[in-house]
């Protein structure tokens, strides 16, 4: 039962303190509920001669593919600001798959059953969550993001226990690894340096070959992941996407998203918006998560502080003086992504205050993020008390003379489609379909997931433009009261 893995398993070979060899823990009836055959054959997997049910025998570690070697990985983590030892407590890595391209990918379970880094979890995972998971980072693949993938969901047959009994299944993630600043904090919180260094090399070798020769690895590695994690956060703002879950095991190496937990697109452009319901604080809200990546990144410098330099003082200096780097790279990185959202091609000096005015237009307004850009890129959207506001028209009259002056306005519209999507999974329509889904009609998650795949294509579906009634989003969604968040670290840092 083999559909075209090639297993080149490197993780294995690491230090044995960094994972536990040990297969899944087979389920009772395994069913397939959705298989990703575009993506599948994307990384040079065949599934012409196999069945259905056979896919899902093979996607819930009843039976093992030729040459995997299943183990989980130990990792540690900052979780809601607290450190932790952690290590996958319900995901098995199988192995990593050589694609036709050369790459290198994870295949994992999520849902598969306990582990030595279990703590008192069940090893398991429900059907809805994995589904979740499946949407939003096939979405955010389609939105052009970084991010992990997914191949399959496949239902056990088993119920998990939370605070009601629940379907469970497994989701087969793919990532270009599992890699994270958790990954290095668990070397260095056990002071193993020279483990520590040896995942150093491999980190490199995997990510970034580019840097194996510098004089400074660990540092010029500090300096590059940093610079991937700008770029994804402020991707992550360009489409309203709050992560949920920002803890540094939940930070990749690579600079992929992953771990869709709470996760969930804003409607109402407000910076303080959560969605977790554990998330009391507001740590991880819209406006916050660049501030959240700089303290993740702190904790990362710190991990490697061993390796940047051997006098402790001159290394820990070294940390300091990278970390700072970060606001002013996001500043950048974020101005450069708002000016793309707003067609801004030529270089103003007015443009940071134009883009700053706006957030705050749209933060009184309680505007729709989405529909905003989008009435910018072609006028017609829902209705929304924006659009009546004399201080948006007095803005818009400035970005319009704006967009015509010394650059070409039909390239600035291009821009503009290639930045702004017209569909997000909105929540309450994510909620919706994944219930649907739960009861066994899997159409509406199906037809949602189609439309989530041309996120820039105006395929004129009024409903998936319309924004969670104000109410509702405020039940389903907190908003913060702590004035400091109003403003958000992204719009802090212009002009
Ligand atoms: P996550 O919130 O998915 O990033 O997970 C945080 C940590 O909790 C990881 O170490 C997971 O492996 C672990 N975990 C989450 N759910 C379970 C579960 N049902 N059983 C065992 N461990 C779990
Ligand atoms: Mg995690």
């Amino acid at each position: 039962m083999n559909i075209g893995f090639k297993f080149n398993n490197t993780y294995a070979k690491l230090p044995e303190v960094m994972a536990t060899k040990l297969n899944p823990v087979p389920v009772k009836s395994p069913k397939l509920t959705i298989f990703n055959h575009e993506f599948a054959k994307e990384i040079g997997l065949d599934t012409a001669n196999i069945s259905t049910n056979d896919l899902a025998i093979l996607f819930s570690g009843n039976k093992l593919p030729e040459g995997s070697e299943p183990l989980a990985q130990a990792y540690s983590g900052h979780q809601f600001g607290h450190f932790t030892m952690l290590g996958d407590g319900r995901a098995i890595v199988l192995g990593e798959h050589l694609t036709p391209k050369g790459k290198l990918l994870d295949i994992q379970f999520k849902g598969s059953g306990r582990t030595p880094y279990s703590r008192s979890g069940d090893g398991r995972a429900a059907l809805k969550p994995m589904l979740r998971e499946y949407l939003i980072s096939e979405a955010m693949h389609h939105l052009n993001i970084p991010t992990t993938r997914s191949l399959c969901v496949v239902e056990t047959g088993e119920i998990v226990q939370r605070e009601l009994p629940l379907k469970g299944a497994i989701l087969t993630r793919v990532a270009s690894s599992h890699l994270r600043v958790g990954t290095f904090q668990y070397l260095r919180v056990k002071n193993d340096i020279s483990s520590l260094s040896k995942l150093l090399d491999y980190t490199i070798k995997r990510h970034y070959p580019e840097l194996k020769d510098k004089e400074h690895k660990a540092l010029e590695l500090f300096k590059a992941v940093l610079k991937k994690q700008t770029k994804l956060i402020a991707d992550w703002m360009r489409v309203a996407f709050i992560h949920g879950v920002m803890n540094t095991d939940n930070m990749t190496i690579s600079g992929e998203t992953i771990d869709y937990g709470p996760c969930a697109f804003m409607d109402y452009y407000d910076p303080r918006t959560v969605f977790s319901s554990i998330d009391e604080q507001g740590r991880y809200a819209y406006g916050n998560q660049p501030y959240i990546a700089e303290w993740n990144l702190a904790r990362f410098a710190e991990a490697l502080i061993p390796l940047f330099h051997k006098e402790e003082k001159k290394a820990v200096d070294l940390a300091i003086e990278a970390v700072d780097q970060f606001k002013s790279i996001f500043k950048g990185d974020f101005t450069e992504m708002m000016k793309k959202k707003l067609g801004l091609i030529s270089s103003n000096n007015d443009d940071e205050k134009l883009i700053k005015d706006l957030f705050e237009i749209m933060f009184k307004n309680k505007a729709d993020y989405t529909n905003t850009f989008m009435y910018l890129m072609n006028g017609s959207v829902p209705q929304d008390s924006l659009f009546k506001d004399s201080k948006f028209i007095e803005w818009e009259k400035k970005w319009n003379l704006r967009i015509k002056t010394g650059q070409d306005h039909n390239e600035a519209k291009e821009i503009m489609k290639q930045n702004n999507p017209v569909i997000i999974p909105r929540n309450h329509l994510v909620e919706d379909v994944l219930e649907k889904a739960n009861e066994g009609d899997l159409k509406p998650f199906n037809d949602f997931l189609s439309l989530s795949k041309k996120p820039y294509e105006d395929l004129s579906d009024d409903k998936q433009k319309q924004p969670a009634p104000l109410n509702a989003e405020d039940r389903k969604s907190t908003r913060l009261n702590s004035s400091h968040l109003v403003i958000s670290y992204a719009v802090f840092c212009l002009k």
